[in-house]
C-alpha cells in the first residue's frame, strides 16, 4: 500500500517522496491512521522501524491544515531522552515538512540557551525537547504550553532508565488536559504501563515485532576472547574484513577514547563520541561519521538509542553491555529500516554472566565462536557464577563426606601423586 492512500495532505506526500520513501513501514501503516483520527496511542516498536515518521507525519498533517491559526504557538511537544535524538527528530520534521509552513525548534542542553530563547520569542509550532533543558525553560517561563494539542513521549522506557522520569512527570503536569498523547517505547515494562494509564485516555496499542527480539535483519556473532586481546582482535577485523561503517560500543568514556586512539595509531580513521565531549563536538563527530570521513565511531551508550546513521554495516560491542536492554538498543543501530547488518560482541571470560542475561532477555541462545588466531583457551574452562557455585557446593559436600571417611582422602591423594 503506498503512502498516497493514507489520507495525508499533498504537500506532506511530496515531502515523504522527496525524502525517498514511497511505501510506509509497518508501524507507519498501522499508526498513521490512528494518530490522524485523534486517538491516543501506545506504540511498542524497536528502533529502526520508522516510528519517527509514524508520529511526525500525522502531527504535521494536523498542524498545517487549512484551519491553522496564523499565530505561531506551540501546538505539539515531542519529548525524547537524548540530544542526538532531538536533533534527529527535528531534522525529520524539516524533511517531511519541507513543502508546508511549519516552524520547529529542538530544545536540548549543552548548547547556548539564548538561541533557543530567541526562536521561542519568534514563535514555533513544534518543540522537540529533552527533559532537562525543557525544565530549564519552564523555570524561566519561556515556554507556553496552553496551546499544545499533541504530546509525544518518545522512548518512554529509556526516560526511566536515564532517571528523567521525575522531570517528565512535571512536564506532563504542565500540559493541557485536553490533548492527544502518543507514547512510544521499545519495551513496555509495568512502570511505562502505569505512566501511560495516568496520562492517556483509551489508547490504541500497536506492537511491531516481538517486544525484546532484536530486529530480524541483524546477524549476531559472539566472539570469545581474552580481555587483553580485544584491541588486537578489533584492529585485525577492521583491517581484514569488508567493514565500511562501524559503530563500536565501549562501556566507559575513557575506554571509548582509548579505543579510538589505538585505532588511529593502527591507521584506522576513528572518532569517539561520549558525554564528556561538547554538544558541538558530538554533532561534528556524528556528521563526519555519517559522511564517511571516519570508518569507525566509538561510542558509549548515550548514543545507543535513536542515533540514525544510515548504512552502518557493523556494530561491535567491545564490552558486553551491563544491561540487557542496552544490547538490543546498541545492535539496533545497524539493520535499520530493513537493511541488513552484523552485530559482533566480544565476550571475555568474566563477561559470560552478562551474556546469559542478554540471552534470557532476547529469548535465544547466542553461540560463542572463536575467532581464528584468537582462540580463547581458558575460556571454555571458565565457569559462570551459577556453575561455579554449584561446583563449589559439590566440592564442599564431597569434602564433608570425605571428612567422615579420612582413609578415602588418603587413598585419593596417593592415587593423584602417582
Ligand atoms: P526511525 O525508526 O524513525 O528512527 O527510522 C529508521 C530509519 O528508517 C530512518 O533512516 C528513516 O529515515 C527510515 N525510514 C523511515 N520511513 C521509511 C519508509 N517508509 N521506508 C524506508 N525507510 C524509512
Amino acid at each position: 500500500m503506498p503512502f498516497t492512500t493514507m489520507g495525508l495532505s499533498d504537500p506532506l506526500l511530496r515531502g515523504v517522496l522527496a525524502s525517498g520513501y514511497t511505501t510506509p513501514t509497518e508501524i507507519q501503516f498501522q499508526a498513521i491512521p490512528v494518530v490522524l483520527s485523534g486517538r491516543d496511542l501506545i506504540g511498542c516498536a524497536q528502533t529502526g522501524t520508522g516510528k519517527t515518521a509514524a508520529f511526525v507525519l500525522p502531527i504535521l498533517h494536523r498542524i498545517c491544515g487549512p484551519d491553522s491559526p496564523k499565530k505561531r504557538v506551540i501546538r505539539s511537544l515531542i519529548l525524547t531522552p537524548t540530544r542526538e535524538l532531538a536533533v534527529q527528530i527535528e531534522q525529520s520534521i524539516r524533511n517531511y515538512g519541507q513543502f508546508v509552513s511549519v516552524r520547529t525548534l529542538a530544545i536540548y542542553g549543552g548548547v547556548d540557551i539564548h538561541k533557543q530563547l530567541h526562536a521561542l520569542r519568534r514563535g514555533v509550532d513544534i518543540v522537540v525537547a529533552t527533559p532537562g533543558r525543557l525544565m530549564d525553560h519552564m523555570r524561566r517561563n519561556t515556554v507556553e504550553f496552553s496551546s499544545v494539542e499533541v504530546f509525544v513521549l518518545d522512548e518512554a522506557d529509556r526516560m526511566f532508565d536515564m532517571g528523567f522520569i521525575h522531570d517528565v512527570r512535571k512536564i506532563i503536569a504542565a500540559l493541557p488536559q485536553q490533548r492527544q498523547t502518543l507514547l512510544f517505547s521499545a519495551t513496555i515494562p509495568p512502570e511505562v504501563q502505569q505512566l501511560a494509564a495516568g496520562m492517556q485516555r483509551d489508547p490504541m496499542r500497536i506492537q511491531i515485532g516481538q517486544q525484546h527480539n532484536p530486529i530480524e535483519t541483524i546477524t549476531q556473532h559472539v566472539h570469545a576472547v581474552m580481555r587483553q586481546q580485544k584491541m588486537d582482535l578489533l584492529v585485525h577485523m577492521l583491517q581484514n574484513r569488508p567493514m565500511f561503517s562501524v559503530l563500536v560500543f565501549s562501556r566507559t568514556k575513557h575506554g571509548a577514547d582509548k579505543i579510538s586512539h589505538k585505532l588511529e595509531q593502527a591507521g584506522i580513521d576513528a572518532v569517539a563520541i561520549h558525554s564528556d565531549r561538547s554538544q558541538a563536538q558530538r554533532q561534528r563527530a556524528l556528521d563526519d561519521f555519517k559522511q564517511g570521513k571516519y570508518q569507525v565511531m566509538v561510542a558509549t551508550d548515550i548514543v545507543a538509542r535513536g542515533i540514525d546513521v544510515r548504512g552502518i554495516s557493523h556494530v561491535i560491542n567491545f564490552d558486553v553491555p551491563l544491561f540487557a536492554q542496552d544490547y538490543v538498543h546498541r545492535i539496533g543501530r545497524t539493520g535499520r529500516a530493513s537493511a541488513t547488518g552484523d552485530a559482533i560482541t566480544f565476550v571475555a571470560p568474566d563477561e559470560q554472566d552478562q551474556l546469559r542475561r542478554i540471552e534470557r532477555f532476547i529469548g535465544c541462545k547466542l553461540r560463542l565462536e572463536n575467532y581464528e588466531g584468537f582462540t580463547c583457551a581458558p575460556f571454555a574452562a571458565t565457569l559462570s557464577r551459577s556453575e561455579a557455585q554449584s561446583r563449589a557446593q559439590r566440592q564442599v559436600a564431597r569434602a564433608r563426606k570425605a571428612a567422615k571417611r579420612p582413609h578415602l582422602i588418603r587413598r585419593r591423594s596417593l592415587a593423584s601423586a602417582r
